[in-house]
């Protein structure tokens, strides 16, 4: 017998054990594999009203335990107990949205000789689904609702760090009535589990969300067996601010579209690009924003800002501001146990300095001047991310052309919205392969299959 692997969830804004997470090994991959391989023969045959109610079941006990799930986020990942609660609601709403799926999960007709010609979509089977530590439950719901909703059985792996929501949401889909099997949660090590999701060809498709250097070597094992993979990886998005803008509200918002989860979301707007003619009344304006936000106990109904993730993804961010380097504006955070860092504003920063050109994924911006829209262009688009991104003018045709110029998947102009479970999410360049969420989301956990019927006597 070899010893089981124990994990200790830490609260990273007291820095106590919370509970101890059991981490799967290899063998246990392996029959939790076989377990959805065998739920995916009854599950993809259960009939589509059957399948959206189980779904919608699913989604309403997700509703009843939205206070308890977002608690247990607030304590296992320091977010703030708002920030959970939409979290919680946006994984009900998630599922509810998909359990529409099942009964439109439409084929054609195709016009052809001699005979009729139709399309099914059928489902993959087995779809791995790798989650980071960033937003554990709404990155699980994201891959896990349209992945059930289209007859696939799948299997969670959350990030080492954050497992209790995911665990959670295990516990209520089998209380709803989704058969054993057909959505399991396993802790696990990357390279153990998430490695296992790669190689086993049972398993077939994976969805990676986590670092493009991860996403990479995901990407590479699953060319192996021709296995599909959704990817949705790292990001450095701009938010570019026009002198015409409405300066007073872009500067009010900017902070909040990159301290927001501390930093720690793959669609921060980490590099502020600002109109050389506005760039100092906007570091003005800017300033008491900063200020402005509340860091502290992720508890608090009024905190805006909690800790980071860990004391090691701390002691990451820390290096992108060594001593020396141009503070332009520190905002506060507590002392004390807990995994603080303060919102810090970099300016003015070389183009190439690393805290410009690398994904910090902490509360650390930068603020560059550009001197017109082809220059902001030239700017935001010098990087091999491309997932989110803002465009602050007051001109229609400008806000137009620059979207369409911004190298990215998800753009919000005069706003800093990224994520609606209505519209398609995902990266351009090395911010991912494949499109999450939407109308359209249910492409990529089905093949097409087509089939002849002859009509010839
Ligand atoms: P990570 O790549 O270290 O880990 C992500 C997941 O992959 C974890 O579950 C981890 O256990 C697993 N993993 C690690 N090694 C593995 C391997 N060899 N094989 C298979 N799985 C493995 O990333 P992280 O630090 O947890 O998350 C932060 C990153 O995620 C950031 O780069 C961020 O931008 C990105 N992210 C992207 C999106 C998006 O939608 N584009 C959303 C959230 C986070």
């Amino acid at each position: 017998m070899t010893e089981p692997d124990l994990y200790e969830v830490v609260n990273p804004a007291t820095e106590e054990v919370i509970t101890t997470v059991e981490l799967a090994g290899a063998a246990e991959t392996d029959a939790a594999v076989a377990r959805a391989r065998a739920a995916f023969d009854t599950w993809r045959r259960v009939a589509p009203a059957d399948r959206a109610r189980l779904l919608r079941a699913f989604a309403a006990a997700v509703d009843a335990d939205r206070e308890h799930l977002a608690a247990l986020e607030v304590a296992n990942a320091g977010h703030t107990i708002g920030n959970a609660r939409w979290e919680a609601g946006n994984a009900r709403d998630v599922i509810e949205y998909y359990a529409a799926a099942p009964e439109r999960l439409f084929g054609r007709q195709i016009p052809v000789a001699g005979g009729i010609d139709v399309t099914f979509q059928e489902p993959i089977g087995v779809v791995g689904v790798i989650v980071p530590w960033n937003f554990p439950m709404p990155i699980a719901a994201w891959a896990l609702a349209p992945a059930l909703a289209a007859g696939n059985t799948v299997i969670v792996k959350p990030a080492e760090l954050t497992p209790l929501t995911a665990l959670r949401l295990a516990e209520l889909a089998l209380r709803a009535g989704i058969p054993e099997g057909v959505l399991q949660v396993l802790p696990g090590r990357g390279p153990v589990v998430g490695q296992r999701f790669v190689t086993h060809p049972d398993v077939r498709k994976v969805v990676f969300t986590g670092s493009t250097r991860v996403g990479k070597a995901v990407m590479a094992g699953c060319a192996d067996q021709v296995k599909p993979v959704t990817l949705e990886l790292g990001g450095k998005s701009a938010n570019i601010v026009f002198a015409d803008a409405d300066l007073a509200k872009a500067a009010a918002t900017a902070p909040y579209a990159v301290f927001d989860n501390a930093g720690q979301d793959c669609c921060a707007r980490s590099r502020i690009l600002v109109e050389a003619s506005a760039y100092e009344e906007f570091l003005a304006l800017l300033e008491p924003a900063v200020h402005g936000v509340r860091v502290g106990d992720p508890t608090d109904e009024k905190t805006e800002m909690g800790p980071l993730i860990s004391a090691a993804h701390r002691a990451r961010v820390s290096s992108y501001v060594p001593d020396g380097a141009a503070v332009a504006i520190r905002g506060s955070a507590p002392d004390g146990p807990g995994f603080w860092y303060p919102p810090t504003v970099l300016a003015p920063v070389r183009h190439d300095d690393r805290a410009f050109t690398e994904e910090i994924f902490g509360p650390v911006v930068t603020v560059v001047p550009f001197r017109d829209e082809e220059d902001a262009l030239r700017i935001a688009n010098a990087t091999e991310y491309g997932l989110s991104g803002s465009i602050w003018t007051r001109d229609l045709g400008r806000a137009l052309r620059v979207s369409r110029g911004v190298e990215a998947g998800n753009l919000s102009v005069n706003s800093h919205s990224s994520v609606r479970y209505t519209t398609p999410f995902g990266g351009f360049k090395q911010s991912g392969l494949g499109r999450e969420l939407g109308p359209d989301a249910l492409d990529a956990f089905t093949q097409t299959k087509n089939v002849f019927i002859s009509t010839e006597e």
